[in-house]
């Protein structure tokens, strides 16, 4: 069985910088395959999305467009996400409206999303197991299923790491 996870939940220890590189060299590779253009203004905009390594909104990526380019305006971050939407090189968070890099993009799919309370980190994940069980469960009803995206709202390991240690500190007060 191939591992569902797509995207981990980010550590403290990665080099997040290769991450960004090696998001960004996926993404050329396969809009090229593709035969369609990574514009600068695209291209900026995943890289924005892929900065922090965290959902982002579309008014934080305008903000932070318009310090590079005065006349960026609403459309041209909506027309830029609804490529990089379209060529699956990022994914729509729908609770938290907001908008993170994948980090397959070269295989196409639909995904569940592990979603912090907390520090809102989201890990990926595309599991086939839980994708042919929910459609087996809707046909029951006679459902067919066309799309599913699953967000699931919880504590990142980091986050537990931190709630443990919290814990264990005012027990030794
Ligand atoms: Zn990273
Ligand atoms: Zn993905
Ligand atoms: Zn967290």
């Amino acid at each position: 069985m191939s591992d569902p996870i797509v995207t981990p939940f980010r550590s403290n220890t990665h080099n997040h910088r290769r991450c960004v590189d090696t998001a960004m060299a996926r993404a050329e590779e396969r809009c090229s395959r593709r035969g369609v253009r990574l514009t600068p203004i695209r291209r900026r905009v995943l890289e924005l999305i892929w900065r922090r390594h965290e959902p982002v909104k579309a008014y934080d990526l305008l903000d932070q467009l318009r310090e590079e380019h005065r006349a960026a305006a609403p459309p041209t971050i909506y027309r830029a996400l609804d490529f990089l939407l379209g060529e699956g090189l990022v994914h729509r968070i729908e609770s938290l409206n907001a908008y993170v890099g994948c980090g397959d993009p070269n295989h196409p799919h639909l995904g569940q999303f592990l979603i912090c309370e907390r520090c809102n980190a989201v890990a990926e994940m595309d599991d086939d197991d839980i994708q042919q069980l929910l459609a087996r469960k809707a046909a029951t009803q006679g459902f067919q299923v066309n799309w599913q995206t699953i967000e699931i709202n919880g504590v990142c390991p980091a986050c537990v790491a931190e709630g443990i240690n919290g814990k264990r500190e005012r027990k030794t007060e």
